[in-house]
């Protein structure tokens, strides 16, 4: 384990130890569920949005602390952004964690998602890393769920 230490920096313990929109969202209109088999990680992303902008966003399950982290940071990052903008956003994040010869991609625009970029070196971890963000992909193209208006 120790070799992960260092990618546990002091901003994923905070998004694992207080893991941000943890709830199920009642407003949800977009759902999904994505699991990591190699590790254990599950999670349950759900969706409020309207007119292409992600106007809530919340998730469920349990993993490892790179998972729950991942997923706490998705939450806040793609909160209130547009769909177009999230798709963006894990373009670049994915390119990040997978590395490779010649990533391509714009640290500065990860912001606070920049604290994975430990994870290229660990190919194992990148499932868990990109989990949350596969299952909002996911969710964003769900069928829209008919939930009844008041
Ligand atoms: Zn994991």
């Amino acid at each position: 384990m120790s070799d992960l230490q260092d990618l546990y920096q002091e901003v994923i313990l905070d998004h694992q130890r207080n893991p941000r929109n943890y709830a199920r969202l009642p407003t949800a209109n977009h759902q999904a569920e994505g699991a990591n088999p190699l590790c254990g990680d599950h999670v349950t992303v759900y969706l409020d949005v309207k007119d292409g902008i992600i106007r809530d966003i919340s998730f469920e399950g349990e993993g490892c602390a790179i998972a729950k982290a991942s997923a706490s940071m998705m939450t806040s990052v793609v909160k209130g952004k547009s769909v177009a903008e999230a798709a963006e956003t894990f373009k670049n994040f994915h390119q990040m964690i997978t590395g490779g010869e010649d990533p391509c991609f714009d640290l500065e625009a990860l912001g606070k998602l920049a604290a994975f970029s430990g994870v290229s070196a660990f190919p194992v971890r990148v499932k868990c890393a990109s989990l949350a963000w596969h299952t909002l992909n996911a969710a964003i193209h769900a069928g829209e769920n008919k939930h009844k208006e008041p």
